[in-house]
């Protein structure tokens, strides 16, 4: 579904919000250019992002899905010195265009882009007793997220976030009968976020450059 309205409004709130941002314009140029597909979120998306991650004073960041790190950028901007992102990849060659962008962004001190399954790299941070994330950004493959969902709950603290992205796909996400396994992902993780005894969490839809979709935002509590 699309409008052409979302598309105007979306570059009118970039225009009218938004500062001009060479960097971030090079890198979407960047990964258009290695062949990388256009999935990456919007500005104003990737300005909530940077917005929720410096409202709670995110000092440790985890994102699930890198592509060519623009939404990595967004994020790691809203880091203070010291601060850590860690982004998680399976494809090399995504990666390898995001530690370009994040260089030249001079993030790459603070960002670090780790290639594996995104499921073997949470087990692997879990069993190191790594230091809770303040803002987990989840948005790779969506059959996943139950399953992203749960791990993050166990590498955040009271007073973080979970976001998940792209969970109404297009309004499909109300079809219980869908058979698509990126619907049936959404809907279980929306299912799991619902049911937790920890979190507080809304979903909101959304229309826009990257037409109709929507993300779910999650608050874990004691
Ligand atoms: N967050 C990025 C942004 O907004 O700029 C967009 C990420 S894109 C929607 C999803 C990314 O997840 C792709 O680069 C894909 O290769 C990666 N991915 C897919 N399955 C994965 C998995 N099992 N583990 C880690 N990454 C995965």
């Amino acid at each position: 579904m699309s409008d052409p309205r979302w598309e105007a409004v979306d570059t009118y709130l970039h225009d009218a919000l938004l500062p001009a941002d060479p960097v971030l314009d090079a890198t979407l140029a960047d990964a258009r250019a290695a062949g990388l597909p256009a999935i990456d979120v919007s500005p104003t998306q990737g300005a909530l992002l940077q917005l929720l991650a410096l409202a709670v004073g995110a000092e440790r960041i985890l994102e699930i899905g890198t592509l060519g790190g623009y939404s990595t950028i967004w994020l790691a901007r809203a880091l203070p010195p010291g601060g850590r992102l860690i982004s998680l990849e399976i494809d090399p060659r995504h990666a390898e265009v995001a530690r370009s962008n994040l260089r030249r962004a001079g993030l790459d001190d603070r960002a670090e882009v780790r290639v594996a399954p995104a499921a073997d790299s949470l087990r692997a941070l879990a069993a190191s007793g790594a230091e809770p994330f303040d803002l987990v950004f989840i948005d790779a493959d969506k059959p996943s997220n139950a399953g992203y969902f749960a791990a993050a709950m166990d590498l955040t603290r009271p007073g973080s976030i979970v976001v998940v992205d792209n969970v109404i796909r297009d309004g499909r996400v109300a079809d219980a009968a869908s058979t698509d396994p990126a619907v049936a992902g959404s809907r279980r993780v929306l299912e799991a976020i619902g049911a937790h005894p920890r979190v507080r969490a809304t979903a909101l839809q959304t229309v826009g450059l990257k037409g109709y979709d929507g993300l779910a935002i999650a608050l874990v509590r004691s």
